[in-house]
């Protein structure tokens, strides 16, 4: 299958440093979660994490909105709830990817029912071109165009997410 290289890992990881340091500055002495929507942002989390200075926790919330395949069908799925309560807490919701923006608001839709003391989003990219529901992307990695794009967490049919690059697949069918 062919894959375009799109952005460098270290290009993403001096970006992703960036984002951490920024979190660590706006959240001193608060009690701070992240949440990881899995499956496609934990490594993107799992670097931000480690970029942010602070006495954190971190979730992971299991989501389906993409059934295999490069079409958002607007439907999303818990497949895996958090672990902890976040009621009273700072939140920051850590995707890889705002696309359509369906994905984000349902999550926020379903979190602000938990009483959080605010919650706030870190994307590792943005597709602006496809949006359908303006999201406020508060720590924006990279703004695309309209790609698909696999590595770095992102897979296509569940490959790829080990590419430490991000790339694009060629002529978007495979
Ligand atoms: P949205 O609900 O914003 O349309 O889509 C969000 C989800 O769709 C992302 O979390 C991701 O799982 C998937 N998605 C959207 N665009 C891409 C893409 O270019 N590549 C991959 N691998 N997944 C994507």
């Amino acid at each position: 299958m062919p894959l375009k290289p799109l952005i460098d890992a270290g290009t993403i990881a001096r970006r992703v440093a960036e984002l951490g340091r920024a979190i660590t500055d706006d959240y001193l002495g608060e009690d701070l979660v992240l949440i990881a929507v899995l499956k496609g942002s934990y490594v993107f989390a799992a670097d931000l994490a480690r970029h942010i200075d602070l006495d954190l926790s971190i979730d992971f919330l299991g989501v389906r909105s993409y059934a295999d395949d490069q079409q958002s069908s607007g439907i999303v799925q818990i497949t895996a709830d958090l672990t902890q309560s976040i009621e009273g807490k700072h939140v920051i919701v850590v995707e890889d990817i705002v696309d359509t923006g369906l994905t984000v608001s349902y999550l926020y839709e379903n979190l602000e029912t938990r009483r959080p003391a605010s919650i706030k989003l870190a994307s590792l990219l943005h597709k602006p071109a496809r949006t359908q529901v303006p999201v406020r992307i508060d720590y924006l990695g990279f703004t695309i165009d309209d790609v698909f794009v696999v590595g770095y967490g992102l897979d296509y049919r569940q490959r790829f997410r080990n590419l430490p690059y991000l790339a694009a697949i060629a002529d978007g069918t495979a």
